[in-house]
C-alpha cells in the first residue's frame, strides 16, 4: 500500500522576528492564511489516490508561536483525520524557544506525534548574528522536554550561515547528535531576495558558500549522523516553491542530498585503497548495489577524482554490503 502525507505551510505565523536568511514566501511559495478547509482540501485530495495516510504536517512559521485559537483550529481540524485513522499522526515545524509544558501538553491534546525545531546552529554567537532570537540552551532544553514527553524529536541545521565556518558545523553536528534526535534535516545557506542576508551579500559582508564547498560540509556531517544512527531525512532546500524566483546566491542544487553521498564514498573510496597499501593502477571497488551511481558520483566526478590521483576504477555492486562500505 502507497502511502502519502500531507504537507501545509502556515507562512510567517507567529514569528517574533526575522532571521536574516528568511523569506518565507520564497521557501514555502505562499504567504497566504492557512485556514481549516485548506486542510480538509488537501487531506481529501491526498486520499483520492488511494494511498494510506501518514502524516499531516504544518511547515514554515513557528506553529506553536502563533495565535493560539488559530493554532488549535488547525490542530482540531487535522486531528479529526487521526482519530478517524485516516493519517497516523501529525507534525509540525517550530522555534525553540516556542516549546513549553504548557504548549506540549495541547500537542498532545490535538494528536501531534513528531515535533521539528529548527536549531540551525549550537553557536550562541552564529544565531546572534543570524538574528535567531533565541539560544543553543533553547535547543537543548526543549528537546530534552520534548522527548521526555514522548515526541517524535527532529532537528534542523544549516551550513554556511552568516559568521559560521566547517568547524562550527561540525560542531553544531556533534551537539545535536548528544541530544538524540529521531531524524535530521540539513540545509546549506541559500540567500534569497528581501532578506538581511541579500543586505549582507550584497554589501560584501557575507560569502555564501558555492555548491562545492556546502557538499564538502554537508557529506562530513552527513557522515556523521550516520554513524551515530539519526536518519538524515532532508538535505538542501526543496526546488519547489519560489526558491529559484527568489535566489540570491548560495547553495542550491536539486541533487545536493545525492552529490553529498558521492562524496562520502569517494572518502571512503579512498580510505580504503590507503587501507589496502595501493598507490595507483586498476582497481575494482564493490559497494552494495544500490550505490553504484554514488560511487561512480555525478558525470562519473569521482571516477575522475580517482583517475586524476593514479587508479583506473571500475565500480561493481556487491550483495550485503553495508551503506558507504567500500571493498576491493
Ligand atoms: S523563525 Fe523560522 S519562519 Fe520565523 S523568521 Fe526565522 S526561519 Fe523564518
Amino acid at each position: 500500500m502507497k502511502h502519502t502525507n500531507v504537507a501545509l505551510f502556515v507562512p510567517h505565523e507567529g514569528c517574533p522576528n526575522q532571521c536574516s536568511f528568511c523569506n518565507q514566501r520564497s521557501i514555502s511559495g505562499s504567504t497566504k492564511r492557512l485556514n481549516v478547509k485548506d486542510i480538509d482540501e488537501a487531506v481529501a485530495t491526498a486520499l483520492k489516490t488511494q494511498a494510506q495516510g501518514r502524516e499531516i504536517a504544518f511547515f514554515g512559521g513557528s506553529f506553536t508561536a502563533i495565535e493560539r485559537e488559530y493554532m488549535i483550529s488547525l490542530l482540531r481540524t487535522a486531528a479529526k483525520y487521526i482519530d478517524n485513522r485516516s493519517f497516523t499522526g501529525i507534525r509540525i515545524s517550530t522555534r525553540p524557544d516556542a516549546v513549553d509544558e504548557e504548549i506540549c501538553e495541547i500537542l498532545k491534546k490535538y494528536k501531534v506525534s513528531a515535533v521539528e525545531l529548527g536549531a540551525q546552529s549550537m553557536d550562541d554567537e552564529v544565531l546572534s548574528l543570524n538574528n535567531r532570537g533565541h539560544t543553543a540552551g533553547d535547543v537543548v532544553r526543549a528537546s530534552r522536554l520534548l522527548k521526555a514527553l514522548g515526541f517524535e524529536l527532529g532537528l534542523q541545521m544549516m551550513t554556511g550561515l552568516y559568521g559560521s565556518d566547517d568547524n562550527e558545523s561540525i560542531e553544531t553536528a556533534r551537539k545535536i547528535i548528544e541530544l538524540s534526535p529521531d531524524t535530521v534535516r540539513i540545509y546549506p545557506t541559500v540567500v534569497l531576495r528581501g532578506t538581511e542576508l541579500a543586505r549582507l551579500y550584497e554589501s560584501g559582508e557575507y560569502k555564501p558558500q558555492t555548491t562545492e564547498q556546502a557538499v564538502k560540509i554537508c557529506s562530513v556531517v552527513l557522515e556523521m549522523f550516520h554513524e551515530a544512527n539519526i536518519p538524515v531525512i532532508r538535505l538542501g532546500l526543496h526546488s519547489g516553491g519560489n526558491v529559484m524566483s527568489g535566489y540570491v546566491a548560495g547553495a542550491f542544487h536539486p541533487s545536493l542530498g545525492e552529490l553529498c553521498k558521492g562524496e562520502i564514498y569517494l572518502r571512503r573510496a579512498r580510505q580504503a585503497l590507503m587501507q589496502a597499501g595501493i598507490e595507483k593502477g586498476k582497481v575494482k571497488l564493490f559497494v552494495k548495489p544500490e550505490a553504484i551511481s554514488q560511487m561512480t558520483g555525478q558525470k562519473r566526478r569521482n571516477i575522475e577524482a580517482l583517475k586524476a590521483e593514479g587508479y583506473d576504477c571500475r565500480v561493481l555492486p556487491r550483495d550485503g554490503l553495508a551503506e558507504y562500505e567500500v571493498i576491493m
